[in-house]
Parts: structure tokens; C-alpha cells; sequence
């Protein structure tokens, strides 16, 4: 009854995300009532295990105590408050803590991934105009790579669907062959499948270095291509490229950062630091919108400067909000106490274990998995597939949404052994319930 009644004034009055609102005429929406550690309830009493985190960003459960509390205590202090000119307690611990994580520093603050996507690409144009190379104005980004959808971001973005509409409006940029795993050729290596992809990049660079600004990557998993992996050693190469041909690596951690690949950040498990670092999802703990970039002290030094123009004048109006920021620390003070990336390496053993039947499903395509990412093809040419398995995954308590063929799952950080039994039980009678005349 309630959700009947929250549902049609929503689709009155809401226009959704990455949505054919039409499409709402035969698939209901699913109002929330509340959200409980991995669980999500609607009004009518039904449960969802909310196995994509919100969108990528949920780590630690909804409504986490932790985070609630420290909220709390924030919301007694300070709410907000403009950060030219001004600074607070939550802004400055959060920039310590993050530069100390990265190796980088001097964060930058954005609301949304996009924007840090923005950021970064202005930040590195500027610094080859401030150094005297003004010509370095192109970017690079690997094929089928997913930066965010406001215009500059979106002219990074290589996905079809999302881009081609806005084509017009978009300032070029090249991209490179992607080393996801799934493309290499038959019998291929991962590793060798990277070490030619990089061959690719250095023909690129080698011709047009004079021109390009940076190069713009999401590290190990290029998560809106349906989560392709790629091999570590690409991002080596990559890195000393860049450093060959004086091209700034930005590397996107929006999705892949905060322990999703196993490691704090991606980049770790190349042993390699980027010029600049995009962080936003996970950050809050899936809380508040928030995102940062952090980078170099060369970088840094190249604005600092008696002339105003050359100072980075970028803003948003809510850059550096303290409740933000305070969502953010509680979410590092959660890492820290529960040695979370450790005990991820058990849920995940546990799961890829669970998942086993998964893997062998005679649908199943690359099943693959890192971190806490888990992700296959599903075998089967019905073009209704991703939507089909989403609706009958709802209708089984999982919330789940494939991305064309691709199933993955990316579920907040807090699963117990019964949530890895329903999330993998639950996946493997999706598999079974597709029928054999819709493949
Ligand atoms: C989600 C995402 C973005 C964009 O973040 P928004 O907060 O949705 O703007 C950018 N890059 C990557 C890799 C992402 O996954």
C-alpha cells in the first residue's frame, strides 16, 4: 500500500538515474524504508541483499553505527562551511590521512566522481600551461573506460551507450587499446595481452607526446566495461611511459579504490604511483557524496605563484563538507580497527568457495574475481537478458544488475557466512531458472 503510493509519486515527481523512464511502465521501482548492515527493506516488509553497494559505494553496511555516531557528534559541530578562506578539524585530518594512504597530498575536494574526473584533467592542462608547454592539451584513456558522465568527463568516457547521444558536445580525446583480460586473443596471456596493449600506448605517445596532457586510467578493473581485469604489469608499463614521454597517469580509483581490489588502492599491486588520484564511492562508506584528488608537490608547486591565474580556480559550493568529511574519517577509523582489508581476504576466500557451482554453470563465461569483485558472462543472446535477471533476482531478495551480459557481484564489505550462502545460492538459481529458449 505504502509503496504503491511512494512508487507513483516518484515516478511523478523523480526523474532517475541512468534511466528510459518509460521502462517504469512494467518495472516497478522499489521504494526503501530502511537499510540494515548488507539488508535493504522496502514498506511492504521485503528484503533485498543489496549485493552492487548502493552503486559501488556502500562498504560497511547501511546505517552503520560507526559512521551514524560520528555523523551524529559532526552534526553538533559544524555542518558546513565554505572552504576559501576557511578551513576545519574533519577537512585537514581527512587530507592528512589520505596523502599518508596515497603517497600523494594537497586534496583536492569534489562532490561526485565526475568532478574529481574533472578536476584532474583541468589540474593537468593547467600544469603544462604554467610550465610552458600549452600545447599538452589532449587526453588519452583506454577503450571501453567509464569516467563519469558531466561533459569532460564524459569526453574520457568510451562507452557507446552513454556517449554517443552527447558526441556533439564532447571535446575529442584518443583512446587506446584496454587490456582487459577478455579481449585477449585466443590462448593469449593476460601479462602478454598487457605487454602488447602497452606496445599500443607507446606508439601513441611516441608520435604524440607534444600533445597529450595525460593519460587517464582506471587501475586493474574497468568497471562499467562489466568489470574487465587486467593484468598489473600494464600499469608498470604505463607508468613508465608517462614518465618516458612527460605525460601525466591519473589514475581513477572512484570505483577500485578503498579496498575493492584487496589492497587499499589499486595501484599498489603495480608498485606504482600516479600524478594524480581520483577517490570518490567508497570514501564516505556510501553515506555522503564526496570525492578528492590528491597529487604531486610538483604538481602543486607549478600554481603556487604571486599571479592569482595561476592558481587552480576550480570550486563546487560543498567542497570539503565537514559531515562529508567526517563520513569519510569514520570510514578510515573502520579500515584501521577492524584491519578490514585482512579480514576481506577471508569473506573473499569464503565467497569464491560458495561461488564454486557459479563457476561451473555451463552459462558461465570468464568467471573471474578480485578483491571483492566477483563478475562472469552469462552465455545467452537474448537482448532483454540484464534487465530479465535483474527483475527475477529482486523477486529473490538480491538486488543485482548485470551490465549487458555481464553479472557481478560487489557487495559491502560485512557479509556473514549466511549472506555468502544466499548471495551464491541465490546467484546459482538465477543461472538456473534462465531458460534454454532464451539463449
Ligand atoms: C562511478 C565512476 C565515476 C563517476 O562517479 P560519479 O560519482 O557517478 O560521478 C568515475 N569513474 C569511475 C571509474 C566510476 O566507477
Amino acid at each position: 500500500m505504502r509503496n504503491q503510493d511512494l512508487l507513483n509519486r516518484s515516478l511523478a515527481a523523480v526523474w532517475h538515474p541512468c534511466t528510459q523512464m518509460k521502462q517504469h511502465e512494467s518495472l516497478p521501482l522499489i521504494p526503501i524504508a530502511r537499510g540494515q548492515g548488507a539488508w535493504l527493506e522496502d514498506f511492504d516488509g521485503n528484503r533485498y541483499l543489496d549485493a552492487v553497494s548502493s552503486w559501488w559505494v556502500n562498504l560497511f553496511g547501511h546505517s552503520n553505527p560507526r559512521i551514524n555516531a560520528a555523523l551524529k557528534d559532526q552534526l553538533e559541530r559544524l555542518e558546513h562551511v565554505i572552504l576559501a578562506g576557511f578551513t576545519h578539524q574533519p577537512v585537514v585530518e581527512l587530507s592528512e590521512r589520505l596523502a599518508r594512504l596515497t603517497g600523494l597530498g594537497h586534496a583536492f575536494y569534489g562532490s561526485d566522481g565526475a568532478s574529481a574526473t574533472e578536476i584532474a584533467l583541468k589540474m593537468s592542462f593547467h600544469f603544462w600551461r604554467n610550465t610552458g608547454k600549452p600545447l599538452k592539451t589532449n587526453f588519452i584513456s583506454l577503450q571501453n573506460s567509464y569516467h563519469g558522465e558531466t561533459v569532460g568527463a564524459l569526453s574520457v568516457t568510451d562507452v557507446a551507450l552513454f556517449k554517443d547521444t552527447y558526441a556533439p558536445l564532447l571535446r575529442q580525446s584518443v583512446q587506446v587499446p584496454s587490456p582487459d583480460a577478455r579481449l585477449a586473443a585466443p590462448g593469449e596471456s593476460d601479462a602478454a595481452f598487457a605487454q602488447r596493449c602497452a606496445e599500443s600506448l607507446e606508439q601513441y605517445l611516441a608520435q604524440h607526446h607534444e600533445e597529450t596532457a595525460a593519460l587517464i586510467l582506471e587501475p586493474l578493473i574497468q568497471g562499467a566495461a562489466g568489470m574487465g581485469m587486467y593484468h598489473p604489469s600494464y600499469l608498470q608499463q604505463a607508468r613508465s611511459l608517462c614518465d618516458r614521454y612527460n605525460v601525466h597517469l591519473i589514475a581513477d580509483e572512484i570505483a577500485v579504490g578503498f579496498g575493492r581490489t584487496g589492497t587499499m588502492f589499486a595501484c599498489e599491486q603495480a608498485g606504482i604511483r600516479p600524478d594524480f588520484i581520483c577517490l570518490s564511492k567508497g570514501i564516505t562508506g556510501g553515506y555522503l557524496p564526496l570525492s578528492a584528488v590528491l597529487t604531486t608537490d610538483t604538481v602543486y608547486a607549478a600554481f603556487y605563484d604571486d599571479r592569482v591565474a595561476r592558481g587552480f580556480l576550480h570550486s563546487h559550493s560543498y567542497t570539503g563538507n565537514a559531515l562529508a568529511c567526517r563520513a569519510a574519517l569514520a570510514t578510515l577509523d573502520i579500515f584501521e580497527e577492524d584491519n578490514v582489508l585482512e579480514k576481506n581476504r577471508e569473506t573473499a576466500a569464503q565467497l569464491t568457495t560458495a561461488l564454486e557451482p557459479v563457476r561451473m554453470h555451463p552459462l558461465v563465461r570468464n568467471f573471474r574475481h578480485k578483491g571483492m569483485i566477483w563478475a562472469f558472462e552469462v552465455d545467452t543472446h537474448d537482448p532483454q537478458f540484464a534487465v530479465k535477471f535483474y527483475q527475477s533476482a529482486l523477486t529473490l531478495g538480491l538486488l543485482l544488475r548485470p551490465i549487458g551480459n555481464t553479472v557481478y557481484l560487489m557487495p559491502p564489505y560485512i557479509l556473514g557466512e549466511e549472506e555468502i550462502s544466499i548471495l551464491a545460492n541465490t546467484t546459482l538459481a538465477l543461472l538456473n531458472g534462465i531458460k534454454p529458449s532464451s539463449t
